[in-house]
């Protein structure tokens, strides 16, 4: 066993006097090369929990076992558990004031008492393996996001630690960035490192995880295999939860529609969830159907969703007071031709054409 938690509360004291339980009791073992993926809601306490696991926020009660001892316990070598436990952040901390792979090489010299020269033949190393080689010398002001957090990475890696935890290492970067992170830490996951991640990725999560902790409500609420929290959730708030849709909506007008701004949105939508290839598609289908058989129909809300678990992408035209659907006699021909299915449903207020693609 890593680490162990047992009964792990936390309660926040604010200055005007009233507390805040965010952590009520929590309960878990990790295993060396178990890969977690930590999803809930926001505010739940993910972020608190990871923090308690470094002591960067020491818990208020309970016990926190690190390779068998209490790390809570008076006279624990908190500096020797942080080289143990690597730690990435939503907003990467890199030392701004450093190149690139004096980031990397800093703590090793420091901490572990490497030689320049054998910190900085590492760095190359681990920079290369996180595809980051060529910026070494760049100050981090010149990255992106994205080659920023995999320097974080191979920060992280420099101290050859037991374990990373990741706080949510995507949340921060522009969408086409998410990418270019998240294979790294798959690879690092392939790779047998024991890691701890807290993240709203869906798909990552399922594919990456050894193991899921769902947190909702203070504590681990639900926790198993990818299968089981993704595929067969026990409890309603983890259906809820990983099967919710994500949806970007317009409200059509009768006359004028910024047809630029919802192709702008769209593709900006489509490639934050992976669906690059599909964002063309949406954009043209939503084109032609406002143009033409949805014409007579607006005002209308047309709505893209994308359930990001089974990956269905649909874009909705909804009319209200109908009672019938808008596109009952019209030719669909062209449009059945570019999509998946056509779904045309009642709704509480009126009717809805649903294009998956
Ligand atoms: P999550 O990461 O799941 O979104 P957090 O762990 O960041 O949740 O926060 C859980 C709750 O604890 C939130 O309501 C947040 O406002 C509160 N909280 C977090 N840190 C502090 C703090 N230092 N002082 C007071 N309240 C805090
Ligand atoms: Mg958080």
């Amino acid at each position: 066993m890593l680490i162990s938690i047992r009964h792990l509360s936390k309660t926040f004291r604010n200055p005007d006097g009233s507390t805040l339980t965010v952590l009520k009791d929590v309960n878990c073992d990790i295993n060396p090369g178990e890969v977690i993926s930590i999803i809930g809601p926001s505010g739940t306490g993910k972020s608190t929990l990871l923090r308690a696991i470094n002591m960067l926020e020491p818990p208020t009660g309970g016990e926190i076992l690190f390779e068998g001892k209490n790390i809570m316990a008076k006279g624990y070598r908190l500096d020797a558990l942080r080289m143990k436990m690597g730690m990435v952040f939503q907003s990467f901390n890199l030392f701004e004031h450093m190149t690139v792979l004096q980031n990397v090489t800093y703590a090793p010299v420091r901490l572990l008492g490497l030689s320049e020269q054998a910190a900085e033949e590492e760095a190359f190393a681990l920079l290369k393996k996180v595809g980051m080689a060529q910026k070494a010398n760049d100050m981090p002001s010149s990255l992106s996001g994205g080659q920023k957090q995999r320097v974080a990475i191979a920060r992280a890696l420099a101290m050859h630690p037991e374990v990373i935890l990741f706080d949510e290492p995507t949340s921060a970067l522009d969408p086409t960035m998410v990418g270019e992170v998240l294979s790294v830490i798959r690879q690092l996951a392939k790779e047998g490192l024991t890691m701890l991640i807290v993240t709203h990725e869906m798909r990552f999560a399922r594919d990456v995880s050894t193991r899921i902790f769902f947190m909702n409500e203070g504590i681990i609420y639900e926790d198993g295999t990818p299968e089981q929290i993704f595929e067969h959730p026990v409890r309603s708030a983890t259906k809820a939860f990983v099967n919710r849709i994500q949806m970007i909506k317009f409200e059509v007008g009768g006359d004028d529609f910024d047809f630029l701004t919802m192709r702008t949105e769209f593709t900006r939508f489509c490639i934050k969830y992976n669906i690059a290839g599909k964002a063309q598609t949406a954009c043209d289908l939503a084109h032609d159907m406002l143009s033409n058989q949805m014409a007579a129909f607006r005002p209308l809300t047309l709505r893209l969703t994308h359930t990001e678990l089974t990956g269905v992408t649909a874009l909705d035209f909804m009319v209200e007071g109908l009672n019938e659907s808008p596109v009952a006699g019209a030719d669909l021909d062209d449009i059945r031709a570019r999509v998946q299915d056509i779904v045309e449903e009642p709704t509480v207020r009126g009717f809805r054409v649903k294009l998956i693609i």
